[in-house]
């Protein structure tokens, strides 16, 4: 496959990654075996996190042993220089690694976020530490925020940003990815698929090749996925006049509902997550039956009863989504699938 430059930190890593975030819903077989399927077929990079469960540890298990060694970015939540040092150390433990190519701060979307990992002695010290020390080798962000990232890759001290851009989520190509080749830095594109919402990876892939230098990660749990994906890389980048209509006629459906993660919407009057309830019909297509049928998906979608239709979120959100009624039919839609789980049918 073809390969490209990761901005300034030189790695040249093939034009599409492995995502580690559906590996959470397999068993420990079937996750190994398909990272290894993966880079058989000759992906040579794996991000995952230190928050998404036994990810690091099924990477960690299928390169065991591996040479070349795929290239390996890895993230952490970590707010302070402690919490970020111990969540660090554990990805070393995890992927079985003494060397990790990429460490990024992972989910910068608030600027009290940034302040926080950039403070004298915090987690961004850390990470030079461990640069300096030849522990890392790049440092790198992820952000749902545009406002947040720009102000990210502005700053020079990131290597690497992860956002989420496909063809529905576009907004990155007006300033971002502009800002990110003036400034050197590394675009990777999260959620290529839309984290699972749209279905025709034909259409999702092409569209994205029309940016060469903007790298796709792709979330995989079935061996056929990669495979499809590897023959639309390899196959016509250009997109017919019949696929282009396509993706309006998805966009003009989609475009009233589909979520960026921004949080611009925030506060919530009563205090919704509203980013979480908006996107959870991705969310069961990607996280484990455990986290999504879980005590805390149950209680934050069971708040959706106390919305006072104040309309507040809807004046913020920058994309004009109809949130008061995507989040009351997904929580119908939720209930729906819990009766399901409890029976044994879902
Ligand atoms: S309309 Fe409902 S969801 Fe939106 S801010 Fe008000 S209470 Fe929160
Ligand atoms: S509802 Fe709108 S403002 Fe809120 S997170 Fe989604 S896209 Fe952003």
């Amino acid at each position: 496959m073809q390969t490209l430059r990761l901005g300034r930190t030189n790695l040249m890593v093939t034009a599409v990654g492995f995502g580690g975030i559906p590996i959470q819903r397999l068993n420990e077989e079937d996750a190994v075996a398909v990272v290894r399927h993966s880079l058989d077929l000759g992906i040579n990079w794996i991000d995952t996190a230190h928050g998404y469960t036994t990810s690091e540890e099924r990477i960690g298990r299928a390169i065991a042993g591996r040479n070349p060694r795929p290239i390996l970015c890895t993230k952490s939540h970590g707010l302070t220089a402690e919490a970020y040092a111990q969540e660090v150390e554990q990805s070393f433990q995890r992927l079985g690694v003494n060397y990790i190519d990429v460490y990024q701060f992972h989910g910068v979307s608030k600027a009290e976020q940034f302040d926080k990992i950039t403070a004298p002695n915090g987690p961004l010290d850390v990470a030079r530490r461990l640069r300096d020390e030849g522990r890392i080798g790049h440092i790198g962000v992820t952000s749902h925020n545009l406002d947040v990232a720009i102000e990210l890759v502005q700053s020079d001290l990131f290597e690497t940003l992860m956002f989420p851009f496909n063809f529905i989520t576009r907004e990155p190509a007006e300033r971002l990815i502009p800002l990110c080749r003036q400034h050197d830095v590394g675009f990777i594109a999260m959620k290529p698929m839309g984290g699972g919402l749209l279905e025709d990876a034909t259409l999702a892939f092409k569209w994205l090749r029309r940016f060469p230098d903007v790298v796709p990660l792709v979330g995989i749990q079935a061996l056929a996925e990669i495979d499809e994906i590897m023959r639309i890389m390899e196959g016509p980048a250009e997109l017919s006049a019949e696929e282009e209509a396509r993706i309006e006629a998805i966009r003009q459906e989609l475009g009233t509902r589909f979520c960026r993660s921004c949080d611009y919407c925030q506060p919530c009057s009563v205090g919704i997550h509203i980013s979480s309830v908006m996107r959870l019909r991705s969310a069961a297509k990607r996280f484990p039956a455990e986290r999504f049928y879980g005590q805390q998906t149950q209680q934050m979608v069971a708040l959706v009863e106390e919305c006072i239709d104040c309309g507040k979120c809807e004046e913020r959100c920058p994309y004009e989504l109809e949130i008061r009624q995507t989040l009351r039919e997904n929580a119908e839609w939720y209930k729906e699938q819990i009766a399901l789980h409890q029976s044994g049918r879902a």
